[in-house]
């Protein structure tokens, strides 16, 4: 699917939910995919993507931003402490803070270096042991402490479980962020983009669907 008819869905759904155009940025998650296929979508015009793995994102991006400087990079997957120092490099937003020790971390960079990328909490909504995130109950207690860090807390973001209805973890998502006062949510993909959208989505992160199956 282009770009393009993704884009035309999204304003459709933003219509649809009362929500200005362009309140939803598309993160094009670009791990996995073909550097050809990433040109491509780089040529058309589109300037934000995510990687879900900071080496990989090492790998290609440097590259890319010497040809389109304009280009941002939002990290989507799991953030160790030992990759902070080169994430902080990288990208311009990070959308899987989920542990006080990373967010020290961060924290720590930001003061040496003057700068931090946008900080986006993970919230497990669907509390899978095996994935990453906070736990719902443990959301508001974890943004707390990650504001006192003078973090840039920009938004929360979830991914929710692949047998339940999505529309209940967005609706949740956005709960927990309005209580506290948090203005952006990385929600959606590929799937259900769109209700995520209805919900209040402002990035929804999709891969397949803009660039074709992933190699492995
Ligand atoms: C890969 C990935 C996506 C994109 O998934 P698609 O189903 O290909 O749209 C979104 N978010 C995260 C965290 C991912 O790792």
């Amino acid at each position: 699917m282009a770009l393009e008819e993704i884009k035309a869905r999204i304003a459709k759904a933003e219509a649809e939910s009362g929500r200005k155009q362009g309140a939803a940025h598309v993160v094009a998650v670009s791990k996995l995919q073909p550097l050809d296929r990433i040109e491509a979508v780089l040529k058309g015009g589109h300037r934000l993507f995510g990687e879900n793995r900071v080496q990989e994102a090492a790998g290609k991006w440097p590259k890319f931003k010497e040809r389109y400087p304009d280009a941002e990079l939002h990290l989507v997957g799991p953030l160790q402490t030992n990759k902070a120092r080169q994430a902080m490099e990288l990208f311009q937003a990070v959308h899987s803070v989920d542990r006080i020790k990373i967010a020290r971390r961060l924290a720590g960079l930001a003061q040496e270096r003057g700068d931090c990328p946008e900080i986006f909490v993970q919230v497990n909504t669907g509390e899978e042991p095996q994935k990453s995130g906070v736990a719902p109950l443990e959301a508001d207690r974890f943004i707390a402490e990650v504001r006192s860090l003078d973090l840039p807390l920009a938004g929360l973001m979830c991914i929710p479980p692949q047998d339940e209805e999505p529309a209940l973890h967005f609706g949740l998502l956005a709960s927990i962020a309005k209580r506290n006062g948090i203005g952006n949510l990385s929600m959606g993909m590929s799937g259900d983009f769109e209700s995520a959208i209805r919900l209040g989505a402002t990035h929804v992160r999709i891969g397949t669907a803009i660039f074709g199956s992933r190699g492995t």
